[in-house]
């Protein structure tokens, strides 16, 4: 199958690439910067050679007409596209240019695009988030059970409060803009739209990426803790308390964009392995790596913990789970993984 992906040399994007070139598939991807395309390439010499691999350079997906020119030159027997490039960090100056923009008009601009030259197109899935599912009044409330039918209710008004609203502002539009843009009539889209909300994801990097300097926002507390930030104090783990690993968000992209599993279309996947926090991320690392004792917390130092049930949230993931067929993979492992990897590219930099 010749399958679109965008922002390739993102954390998770990195992994589907991986998934959809070990199964043979045939995959455009698109990145900002000649650098992370020759990163990519470099990285699977057969598959460029074979022209299983094509590398795409779109500068800027803030732009209306952004993907016009790769959807007019892959077009030709493309079936699906798998959009995660969005940014997601809290270094901006600027929300609407930094963030809102590229995120919303970045899924706008594919999908006229996609409308207008690949018809042959059948299925798109978005990245969404978590984000756009919460509602940050609700968290510490334990009669809300957030779902794939949970909208977080913030609007473009909110994108000064904090960084981290603005991000879920950021997904929210981002995400709505997608399913209106497939219920308007006007538009004619030929494809279906699946959505793929995660949590936090934690898990491995993939290698001729990563740096830990420039390690992804959902990675950043794992490599804080190995570098010893965590000692003294564990940081308190954020509002959120749900993780998933990147492994299995990779998979429920190419389940659901390549047609593995029915059911899925017109559906938001809420892809959710379980509770996590900081405390527990820092036992999993006290038992699993003896070797860092001297840069991770004892036994005993306190702060980031789960607040009791009550206190919090509660959330339903059934229907996906269900859908995708997925065996979310643990938290130990994930870590332990994460941390493994994280390693590899300490010792190779
Ligand atoms: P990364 O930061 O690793 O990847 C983001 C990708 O988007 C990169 O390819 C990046 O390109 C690209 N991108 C970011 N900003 C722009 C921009 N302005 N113009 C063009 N491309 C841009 O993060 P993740 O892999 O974690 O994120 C991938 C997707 O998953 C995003 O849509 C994110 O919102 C979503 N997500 C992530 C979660 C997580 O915990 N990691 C949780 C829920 C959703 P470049 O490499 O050039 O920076």
């Amino acid at each position: 199958t010749k399958v679109l992906l965008t922002g390739g040399s993102g954390f998770i994007a990195a992994h589907i690439l991986d998934q959809l070139l070990s199964a043979s598939h045939t995959v455009i991807t698109t990145v900002r910067s000649q650098s992370k395309a020759d990163a990519i390439t470099s990285a699977y010499p057969s598959q460029t050679t074979s022209g299983h691999l094509t590398v795409a350079i779109v500068p800027d997906i803030a732009q209306p007409n952004a993907f016009d020119s790769v959807l007019q030159t892959h077009s030709s027997g493309l079936e699906v596209v798998l959009h995660t490039a969005s940014p997601f960090h809290f270094k901006f100056n600027d929300p609407k240019k930094e963030l809102i923009d590229p995120a919303l008009i970045g899924t706008t601009s594919i999908l006229s695009a996609i409308t207008k030259f690949a018809p042959s197109v059948r299925r798109v899935v978005v990245t969404s988030s978590f984000a756009a599912i919460i509602n940050e009044a609700h968290v510490s409330d334990p009669s809300t059970v957030f779902s794939e039918k949970s909208w977080n209710p913030v609007t473009i008004d909110d994108i000064h409060r904090n960084p981290a609203t603005a991000y879920r502002a950021s997904k929210t539009l981002a995400e709505k803009a997608a399913w209106e843009f497939v219920q308007n009539k006007e538009n004619d889209a030929k494809f279906d739209l699946v959505t793929i909300n995660p949590p936090m994801v934690f898990g491995p990097v993939v290698h001729h990426l990563a740096t830990l300097e420039a390690i992804n926002t959902s990675n950043e507390r794992i490599v804080d803790a190995i570098k010893g930030k965590w000692k003294g104090e564990i940081p308190p783990t954020g509002q959120a308390y749900i993780w998933v690993d990147v492994r299995d968000v990779a998979t429920a992209h190419v389940r659901a964009g390549l047609g593995l599993v029915e059911g899925v279309a017109g559906k938001r996947l809420f892809v959710v392995s379980g509770w996590f926090s900081n405390a527990q991320i820092a036992e999993v690392l006290r038992k699993n790596f003896p070797e860092d004792k001297e840069k991770l917390p004892e036994e005993g130092v306190k702060g980031g913990e789960l607040p009791e049930e009550d206190k919090r949230f509660g959330y339903d993931n059934s229907e996906t789970t269900r859908l995708l067929g997925i065996e979310w993979i643990g938290l130990e492992r994930s870590i332990v993984d994460t941390v493994r990897s994280l390693k590899r590219v300490e010792v190779s930099a």
